[in-house]
């Protein structure tokens, strides 16, 4: 399984730069995991809108969900091209009423996906586990041949994602702030947070993503460090990693 960066920023996107979005692929398989502002730009260097096979989404705040609609209409016309065999599936929660609109004739089919269940997608095995959030979000892991990988989406520190990413080997956190910021007040965690998280759950290797547009981003390796025994990197776009 392979796991490419597209979008790395929170919030909004800095100049050519693009919010929360990530590829993984197995073999000729290809999911996109969240799809914020700029993601889409990124995703098409690496695949053709054809073969994409489906799009999971944590959570529906604009910074990984606002290429969705442009990812709706390209599932449409490369459909109509011809390029497309069938509606791409996205799967995402459904306490929210921009549940329905996931769903485009001829396009795309959305699908509830909920904390506790288990999604077969392209071979890979996804869990879901709620995070601490300002509205409902969903914590992504995925494993494929006994190699697994968390993604945190938004939250603030929880002992429950830290024991979801039990047995993970690669965690992808989100670090929206310096270890001296309080970002649980803001429902994020600070680079000690994701820090701290990485370490319970025993992962080898944290990716912090999500990333501030204030500070010197490179700091938040060595506060990470300072908590954090394993190997500690900062997403850009383009990062890839393999399990
Ligand atoms: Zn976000």
């Amino acid at each position: 399984m392979e796991i490419t960066v597209l979008g790395h920023r929170g919030a909004f996107p800095g100049a050519g730069e693009a919010t929360s979005g990530y590829l993984l692929q197995s073999g000729r398989s290809s999911i996109l995991m969240d799809c914020g502002s700029g993601v889409l730009s990124q995703l098409f260097r690496y695949i053709r809108m054809g073969d994409l096979h489906a799009a999971l989404i944590s959570h529906y705040h604009h910074d990984h969900i606002a290429d969705l609609g442009c990812l709706q209409y390209a599932s449409l016309v490369t459909s109509q091209l011809g390029q497309r065999e069938a509606p791409l599936p996205i799967y995402a929660h459904a306490q929210s009423e921009r549940f329905q609109s996931l769903t485009m004739k001829d396009a795309t089919v959305g699908y509830e996906i909920q904390e506790g269940q288990r999604l077969e997608l392209c071979g890979i095995s996804f869990e879901f586990c709620p995070t601490i959030h300002s509205v409902h979000c969903l914590a992504i892991k995925g494993e494929l041949s006994g190699k697994a990988f968390g993604y945190t989406a938004d939250t603030s520190y929880s002992k429950q994602l830290s024991d979801f990413f039990n047995g993970c080997e690669l965690l992808i956190a989100e670090s929206s702030f310096y270890a001296d910021q309080d970002a649980s007040a803001y429902g994020h965690m600070n680079a000690a947070d994701a820090a701290r998280m990485a370490s319970e759950a025993g992962v080898s290797r944290l990716i912090l993503s999500h990333l501030p547009h204030f500070g010197d981003t490179n700091d938040m390796v060595a506060q990470a460090q300072e908590v954090f025994a394993g190997s500690v990197e900062l997403a850009y776009i383009g990062a890839r990693y393999e399990l």
